[in-house]
């Protein structure tokens, strides 16, 4: 069984990975922070799984997208309706295709 990791790299950013007990989501990002926390009971390991890569889908777009201003240039609704429909589904295209992983993962 893997484990949970403790950082994640977004681009040049290195997020930190909290397992908590008590969270009002599933999973959270602060960008500000850098930080991705994820509740740790309530969920199945599949579902922990899809919960980070939804919040990692979260920081690749925070990292990407903020303007200037600090404003995101998706509105929030919108962003939360892209991740939420992303993630269950490239978390199962990753599992199933392991061949997939490694040639996307490749160095050369
Ligand atoms: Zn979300």
């Amino acid at each position: 069984m893997a484990k949970l990791p403790n950082v994640i790299h977004i681009g040049p950013v290195t997020y930190d990975v909290k397992l908590v007990r008590k969270l009002d989501v599933l999973g959270e990002t602060d960008c500000d922070n850098s930080e991705i926390t994820i509740l740790r009971t309530g969920q199945s390991r599949s579902s922990k799984r899809v919960t980070l890569l939804h919040e990692i889908l979260h920081a690749v777009i925070g990292e990407s997208a903020v303007r200037p201003d600090g404003h995101h240039k998706l509105p929030y609704v919108q962003e939360e309706a892209l991740v939420s429909a992303l993630a269950p589904w490239l978390t199962a295209v990753l599992r199933d295709n392991p061949a997939v992983v490694a040639y996307l993962t490749a160095d050369q």
